[in-house]
């Protein structure tokens, strides 16, 4: 496991957006940034499941969290615009952006990856990304100090078979990450990727149905890392995949 000892408040004062914070590390990295002391922004698919993680925050008396229901697959760059404008106008910077939302689509031999599919996860893994973080840049730049934090995977620096797709958007993602981190080396602004490695979630239930679960680690266990980066502790840390295990 990434070594880094987490201190308490460390997040305080910081705003944070998490993507995919419905569900599995994204919800896990949410309630922790919230108990941290940070004012987090739960951005998801399923309205339910952010309403569900706003409720556990507000039970546990922290910072009001926001809410932005939002499809990666069908929101347009004129809606990351929107959101980034707002938040700079409702707290006045952003100090981190945690990108964890993705898709898996489905692991199949190359031959037969299915078009609309491959397009589904690059829409959600790529291009939304790339609009997320252009429209968000701004709004991050009003902070002291800003952390940029994409989300790869084993797969996005060495490709592995039937992993078609997912592996692609990754390895895009972490270019993404590389490009930005360069262009912003000497700014306040710090940009680096998690791989988070096998983690409980039901996207890792859907890759590996038939594996003993039991034997992973849980969204909690990998938190130090997505602790550290949000923290002032990284401040020197640019361009880098970081492996969360
Ligand atoms: P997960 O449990 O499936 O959660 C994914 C989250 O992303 C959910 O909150 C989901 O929202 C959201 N999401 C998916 N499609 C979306 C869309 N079109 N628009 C908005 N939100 C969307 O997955 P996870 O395992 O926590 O994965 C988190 C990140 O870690 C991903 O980037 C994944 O690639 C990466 N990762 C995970 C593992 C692992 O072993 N778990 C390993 C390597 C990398 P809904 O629940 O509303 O659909």
């Amino acid at each position: 496991m990434f070594e880094y000892t987490i201190k308490e408040k460390i997040l305080n004062n910081k705003t944070i957006l998490v993507t995919g914070a419905g569900a599995g590390i994204g919800k896990e990295a949410a309630i922790t940034y919230a108990k941290l002391g940070a004012t987090v922004i739960l951005l998801g698919k399923t309205v339910s499941k952010l309403e569900a993680v706003y409720d556990e925050i507000l039970a546990l008396g922290l910072a009001e969290p926001a809410i932005i229901p939002l499809d990666l697959r069908g929101a347009t760059k004129q809606n990351y615009i929107d959101m980034s404008v707002t938040i700079a106008s409702q707290y006045g910077k952003l100090n981190g952006a945690l990108l964890n939302a993705s898709m898996l689509g489905e692991l199949t031999p190359f031959t037969q990856i299915h078009e609309q599919i491959f397009g589904d996860v690059m829409k959600v893994n790529v291009n939304a990304q790339y609009l997320l973080a252009q429209a968000l840049i701004p709004t991050l730049q009003l902070a002291e100090n800003a952390s940029l934090v994409f989300t790869s995977s084993g797969v996005g620096s060495k490709g592995r078979a039937y992993w078609g797709a997912y592996s692609i958007s990754k390895f895009a993602t972490e270019g993404l990450m590389q490009i930005i981190a360069d262009e912003y080396e000497n700014s306040t602004l710090r940009t680096n990727a998690i791989n988070p490695g096998a983690t409980k979630t039901a996207m890792r239930a859907s890759a590996y149905p038939a594996e003993d679960k039991d034997k992973l680690a849980t969204p909690a266990d990998i938190m130090p890392l997505y602790v550290y980066l949000m923290s002032d502790d990284s401040l020197d840390v640019n361009g880098q995949t970081i492996k969360a295990q």
